[in-house]
């Protein structure tokens, strides 16, 4: 057995991260400023977005984004159960119902072919999620938007660097929100990014995301500006700093060869578990795309092992591998089951996949040897406890 613990993830932070957070530090200049503006051109440019607002986080791009379109009390919001917990606590702190459809058995997506049934007169929006960084299927989607006047809000925490029939996630006529939490596929410590072509919203975005003022802060300390600035509404706290964004700046040229990696592992645990029938593997769906491996989520087939999934997850622990749980179904919850119950069976595809997921480990910096590690300790666990 392998002697050091595997975690599921681990960001690759190399020498010119480090050495870009110092330069901050020492500058005298360490919250945002120009290493924040040069990271929002740089992922600007990388999806192809004609604005781009850098902030705190993914969650808080999703607040500022309901809020300057002004959803309110009483809108529906439909989205995915497959998700992490604020595509949906956002909505609902903005007052917003949010409308679960089921995901698809192979990709884990939201099954676009169930969507229009949950269209409502007060559905203002639908929001995507790429899991695991592979793209849901965007043209029906954007055809329902289009025929019923919907927003579409793409949650791309999973999917900087997803593609969808040659178009990159980022650049499609929507929003895209992206994370850069440290288990994301590139990271700034925390931080997240609102991608858009609608200057009304990268405006109203803008502003809220720092106190309603309307002048950059660090332009108002510069040489070239003047310290007076206006509140012209009441805004927020949720600016991204420099020192965030001097990781970013060096995590974002390794983002394709990171996601390389992750296939090449990826290819490497489908080949070695092909044929096991206790695992159902992540398919790719049918279409032209990009996956970017943010995750590698098999199904455990509890039903032909003597063990459930956290039971699983405890033997590979023994194991020393690690291993992520991407989701338990958001309406499983506590809340949702109390506050947004869904009718017994109407979510079949999540309530499966919900009980026998887990992430393995997957980043840029495993080597061949803890992928194969990985690989055995699955394979010793299924042997071990088949029915
Ligand atoms: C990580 C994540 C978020 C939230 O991102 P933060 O930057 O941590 O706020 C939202 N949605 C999904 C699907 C995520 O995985």
């Amino acid at each position: 057995m392998r002697k050091e613990f595997l975690p599921f993830s681990t960001p690759t932070i190399e020498d010119a991260e480090i050495n870009e957070v110092v330069d901050s530090l020492k500058s005298g200049w360490i919250t945002t400023g120009p290493k924040v503006k040069r990271f929002e051109e740089d992922f600007k440019n990388y999806v192809g977005s004609k604005f781009a607002i850098p902030l705190s986080s993914a969650t808080a791009g999703l607040h500022l984004t309901l809020l300057a379109m002004g959803i309110k009390e009483g809108d529906e919001i439909i989205t995915t159960p497959m998700t992490f917990a604020s595509t949906l606590s956002i909505p609902i702190l903005c007052g917003a119902k949010p409308v679960l459809v089921d995901i698809e058995p192979g990709t884990l997506n939201i099954d676009v072919t169930k969507i229009r049934e949950k269209i409502t007169p007060k559905t203002k929006a639908i929001i995507p999620v790429h899991f695991a960084g592979q793209s849901c299927d965007m043209d029906p989607i954007f055809e329902l938007a289009k025929e019923f006047n919907l927003t579409v809000i793409e949650d791309a925490a999973h999917a900087a660097g997803t593609e969808y029939k040659g178009i990159r996630v980022g650049s499609h006529d929507s929003i895209s929100i992206f994370s850069f939490h440290p288990n994301k596929n590139m990271t700034t410590g925390e931080g997240g990014m609102v991608c858009t072509a609608d200057e009304s919203l990268a405006e109203e975005v803008s502003l809220l995301k720092f106190h309603g003022m309307n002048r950059e802060a660090w332009k108002r300390f510069a040489a070239s500006g003047t310290p007076n600035y206006d509140i012209v509404t009441p805004g927020f706290k949720y600016n991204m700093m420099d020192i965030q964004a001097a990781i970013g700046i060096h995590q974002l040229p390794k983002l394709d060869a990171f996601i390389d990696r992750r296939k090449e592992i990826a290819d490497f645990y489908n080949r070695e578990f092909a044929g096991i029938t206790e695992l159902a593997l992540p398919q790719y769906a049918p279409y032209e795309q990009r996956h970017a491996w943010h995750l590698y989520t098999p199904l455990v087939r509890i039903e032909k092992l003597t063990i459930d999934r956290d039971g699983f997850m405890n033997e590979l622990k023994k194991h020393n591998i690690g291993s992520g749980l991407h989701y338990k179904a958001i309406h499983h919850h506590a809340w949702y089951r109390e506050n947004l119950p869904q009718e017994a069976g109407s979510l079949p595809n999540a309530d499966y996949a919900s009980d026998r997921i887990l992430s393995l480990p997957l980043f840029p910096k495993m080597t061949d040897e803890d992928a194969a590690d990985v690989v055995s300790a699955v394979k010793e666990v299924i042997s071990r406890c088949r029915r």
